[in-house]
């Protein structure tokens, strides 16, 4: 298991806290008064039935989505409000991006710029947000495409590429500005079965040697039962347990959790 141990203890104050957050899309609400918080450097799996919410929290997270109620709270700053004049109103899109810049997100279907190379793909958002100039956003991609095994593919459009290969140039690309908290959401649910274990590995490999907070949506359970410190799962927008992946994998509470995991098992998923 991994070198680094998720601090524990009321000593070490959450790097991302939920508090009552509401998202509604009219009369559909899908995230329900949800109050969960994540400690630096835990390494946490959400898992939940397709449309439990799972995808949306990340994307708030990741600033592409509003929230219609409660706060989102990262290393203690409010990321959904701020104060202005001295009053509480919704985030500026200034304020938004200075939040963004924490994160980084894989997605399910790599989102690559098919125009540009593996390495320009990495390199693109340290230049353009001004961090490093153009030699120094090449160097970098090149040592994180090395990171993830494809300091080879450098030159190769995305087209030339198999699906593990574009992932992993995508997760490379997710670490290009250096995020403390990296969103990975079922970034392997895409890949031919024999792709996924080189992905995996990748994950694996950041999940030891750094010290990066790590939100994982996965329906890989075998897997996240060696990545998770915890597991939360959900069901329509509100987490109905939680715990560690022993607990929550072999001896759920829950009769909604036992039969998840029953249907996870019966698609062909290892536990
Ligand atoms: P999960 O990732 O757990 O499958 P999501 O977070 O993607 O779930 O979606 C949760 C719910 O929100 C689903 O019922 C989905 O249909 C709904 N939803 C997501 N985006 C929109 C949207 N733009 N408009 C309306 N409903 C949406
Ligand atoms: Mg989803």
């Amino acid at each position: 298991m991994g070198l680094h141990v998720a601090p524990t203890g009321p000593e070490c104050p959450p790097i991302i806290e939920f508090r009552n957050v509401e998202k509604r899309y009219g009369p559909i609400t899908v995230l329900d008064q949800l109050t969960f918080s994540v400690k630096p450097g835990e390494h946490l799996a959400l898992i939940g039935p397709s449309g439990s919410g799972k995808t949306t929290i990340l994307r708030i997270l990741m600033t592409l989505e509003s929230v219609t109620g409660g706060e989102v709270i990262v290393n203690g700053v409010t990321l959904n409000r701020e104060h202005k004049n001295g009053s509480d109103v919704p985030a500026s899109e200034a304020h938004l991006r200075k939040m963004r810049a924490d994160f980084g997100m894989v997605f399910q279907h790599f989102n690559l710029f098919p125009h540009m190379t593996a390495l320009q793909n990495v390199a693109l958002a340290p230049v353009l947000t001004g961090l490093l100039s153009k030699a120094e956003a090449k160097e970098r991609a090149l040592q994180l495409l090395e990171k993830v095994g494809l300091a080879d593919k450098a030159e190769q459009y995305p087209s030339r590429l198999s699906g593990g290969q574009k992932q992993r140039v995508a997760i490379a690309r997710a670490l290009a500005l250096q995020p403390k908290i990296l969103l990975l959401d079922e970034i392997t649910s895409a890949l031919d079965p024999e792709l996924v274990e080189e992905v995996l590995n990748v994950i694996s490999n950041l999940r030891d040697e750094t010290d990066m907070t790590m939100l994982l949506v996965t329906h890989e359970m075998g897997f996240a039962k060696d990545f998770a410190d915890r597991v939360l799962f959900f069901e329509r927008g509100k987490i109905v347990e939680e715990g560690p992946p022993t607990e929550i994998f072999q001896s759920p509470h829950h009769e909604r959790t036992k039969s998840f995991l029953r249907k996870v098992i019966a698609a062909g998923h290892r536990i």
